[in-house]
């Protein structure tokens, strides 16, 4: 490594001196894959999105998880392009509609140019060659990013929609999330109007599974899997329910699809990555990176044994302006995160009702002790602001800063692994990514 550096350093001033002759090396991330590999048509594809996932996320979490490379890292090949037909700074149902569709959208737009009209994902173009297809996420399976990939509504929130549109067509195989109450009718506490959704998908063969213990029961090749009501729990408050975690439904997801001959096409999203980010909560964003990361591990497991699955990773924006030390020092900590035991929300709904335990509970649960003055200023603070204030606390210690409680504009990281995973080094559109894709399976248009 050091003597890498020092030749790129000598490099540079002898470039200025005028000397042109060097041989360049090419970094052994992006090293060109042998022209056989690379002709080679891709089977499966499992593409993994980390909402919200940056660069500054990626760092923090190297140090939270002690420093080394992780299993992103080694896989790291390009930089990815994020803005919207409508903004500089994307929102997840346009950028989701440009990863999924090779489309670029104004923001609030799930599978549908700016013209409204409905464009083709690369999950419909896997499914009409006949290969299986899954969808797993840790927010409600009817939110923006799964949704791009198999519904086409002119605005996100219409949930109800987008659950009824993946039960009418009853293309994807494997559905793994939260959002229940999308599925469910009045009657069974819903809020569907087309009838309970969940009994019409058993009765095409669907099975249905609401905890971890029903899913590891399935062993069909169509599953939906709703495991909360809205999104699921977030990692670190996860022990307090009955849900699966990100890698065991991906996993899950893996299993079943591969069942088909053919091949199939995943999307597994780590949506909650986002949610902390917007929420101002380090240690939530860390937490669920690792449940990312753990699920990826899955994801490599299975490809490095099949060798004819392509792995493709990035963030579908940037979250919060999250940055690695900040606070006027130059320190960064996002490892002593690693002892915080609850998000900010879980921790706010623990405080008493005079607010007397706020000091403990915290202390319980993160191991900080709070000033004086803080506790002061979270007994003070309206409700509503009481959980991102405390959050924000907790941040500083570990030396995340926060620029915007919404998205911002950068690259995001892009990463892959397996046959044609050259083909995604340099820097990319979020658009791009669906024909390199759709390259690799070799689908006709
Ligand atoms: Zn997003």
């Amino acid at each position: 490594m050091k003597k890498t550096w020092i030749t790129t350093s000598v490099l540079g001033m002898t470039l200025v001196a005028g000397v042109t002759a060097y041989t360049y090396e090419a970094p052994r991330h992006v090293e060109a894959k042998p022209q056989t590999e690379s002709k080679k048509k891709v089977k499966n594809v499992i593409m993994m999105i980390p909402d919200g996932y940056s660069a500054s996320y990626a760092t923090n979490y190297r140090w939270y998880n002690g420093g080394d490379e992780t299993e992103l890292d080694r896989q790291l090949k390009g930089m990815m392009r994020t803005y919207s037909a409508s903004s500089k700074v994307t929102d997840s149902a346009a950028a989701g509609t440009a990863m999924a569709t090779g489309t670029k959208t104004n923001n609030g737009t799930i599978g549908m140019n700016p013209s409204g009209q409905e464009v083709e994902s690369i999950l419909d173009r896997a499914d009409r060659v006949g290969k299986s297809t899954g969808l797993v996420a840790t927010s409600a399976i009817t939110h923006a990013t799964p949704a791009v990939f198999a519904s086409h509504v002119a605005s996100r929130a219409n949930e109800a929609d987008i659950a009824k549109q993946y039960m009418d067509e009853m293309k994807v195989d494997v559905l793994l999330g939260g959002g229940q109450k999308y599925f469910f009718d009045k009657e069974n506490g819903g809020v569907q109007e087309a009838g309970n959704l969940v009994k019409k998908a058993e009765r095409a063969g669907y099975q249905y599974a609401d905890s971890l213990e029903s899913l590891q029961e399935t062993d069909g090749r169509k599953v939906l899997g709703l495991f909360a009501e809205e999104g699921m729990a977030p990692e670190l408050d996860r022990e307090l329910t009955k849900q699966p975690s990100l890698s065991t439904m991906t996993k899950k997801a893996i299993q079943t699809l591969n069942k088909d001959k053919e091949g199939f096409f995943l999307m597994v999203e780590g949506s909650q990555i986002d949610w902390a980010g917007h929420a101002h909560d380090a240690a939530w964003a860390m937490k669920d990176s690792d449940a990312f990361h753990k699920a990826v591990k899955e994801a490599m497991r299975f490809a490095a044994k099949d060798k004819n699955t392509l792995v493709v990773v990035a963030g579908d924006h940037e979250t919060g302006g999250m940055t690695v030390g900040g606070y006027d020092e130059y320190v960064a900590k996002p490892e002593v995160l690693k002892n915080v035991k609850a998000t900010g929300d879980q921790m706010v709904r623990q405080f008493n009702d005079d607010l007397t335990n706020i000091a403990e509970i915290v202390k319980q649960e993160t191991s900080f002790d709070l000033t004086a003055q803080e506790v002061k200023t979270l007994q003070t603070a309206d409700s509503k602001k009481r959980v991102m204030l405390l959050n924000e606390m907790i941040s500083k210690r570990a030396y995340v800063g926060w620029t915007t409680t919404v998205h911002t504009g950068v690259d995001v990281p892009l990463y892959a692994y397996g046959p044609h995973s050259d083909q995604f080094a340099g820097l990319h559109d979020n658009t791009d990514l669906p024909g390199l894709i759709a390259n690799a399976m070799k689908l006709k248009k």
